[in-house]
Formats: C-alpha cells, sequence, structure tokens
C-alpha cells in the first residue's frame, strides 16, 4: 500500500511541489509552523530515520543537501532556518514516510515543546 507521500508524488494527492528530481521530492506542509514550511522526502518509502540503513546514505544525504539548497534559493539562509526528523510518539511522528521538515521565515524558539 503507498505511503501518503508516495500519492502525493504520484499526483493522487495534491500538493505546493517546491522541488522534484530522482531520488527526492520536496512540498509545502499542509499545516505550516513556519512562514515557510516544507517537507523534504525520499521517493524510497523509508519509514523513519532511525529504521535507514548504510544502503540509505547518499539518499539521507541527498535530502539534506536538498534542504540547504530550498532554504538558499527562498532567501531563508540569511535570517537562518531549520530542519527537523521526528522519529515515533515521542518525536511527534505522524506520517511514516521519512522525510526532513526545514522551516524558517521566523525566529525559532529552543528547546523545541
Ligand atoms: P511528522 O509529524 O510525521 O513529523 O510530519 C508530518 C507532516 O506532514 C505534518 O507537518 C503534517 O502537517 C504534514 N502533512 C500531513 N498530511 C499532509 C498532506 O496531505 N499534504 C501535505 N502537504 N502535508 C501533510
Amino acid at each position: 500500500m503507498k505511503t501518503l507521500f508516495e500519492k502525493i508524488y504520484d499526483g493522487e494527492i495534491p500538493a505546493d511541489i517546491v522541488h522534484r528530481d530522482e531520488i527526492c521530492c520536496a512540498f509545502r506542509d499542509i499545516s505550516p509552523q513556519a512562514p515557510t514550511h516544507i517537507l523534504v522526502t525520499p521517493r524510497k518509502a523509508i519509514p523513519r530515520i532511525g529504521e535507514a540503513t548504510p544502503a540509505d546514505q547518499e539518499i539521507l544525504g541527498h535530502l539534506l543537501l536538498t534542504a540547504g539548497k530550498i532554504a538558499r534559493d527562498l532567501g531563508l539562509a540569511e535570517t537562518g532556518f531549520r530542519t527537523v526528523i521526528n522519529h515515533g510518539p515521542h518525536g511527534g511522528e505522524t506520517v511514516p514516510h521519512l522525510h526532513v521538515h526545514l522551516l524558517g521565515g521566523r525566529q525559532l524558539t529552543w528547546p523545541p515543546g
């Protein structure tokens, strides 16, 4: 069965896609927690970061490099931004398909809630 994000890649669920390549796809979060909130997701349906394997090294590196590029392209790099990966219930994960949150456009606080 397809994950929610696989359905977005395949156009079965609409999304505001900001980047797409052979390894990943990035689109705006449906419930943004900052003025800019993008999800960078691998096409391979790795469920969550703690279940990635050494075979996924290129994918994981690509996700972070792509998040950085999108942040630069959207003008977030100068003021700053945050990348977040949630794993499991305590991490706040709600969609079991690995994704990097890219958040920016306002002052973010620390520690996170
Ligand atoms: P998580 O909570 O798993 O770290 O992040 C899942 C994210 O997916 C949430 O921020 C949520 O708002 C977002 N999301 C859930 N359903 C959809 C959807 O159908 N479209 C988009 N663009 N984002 C979604």
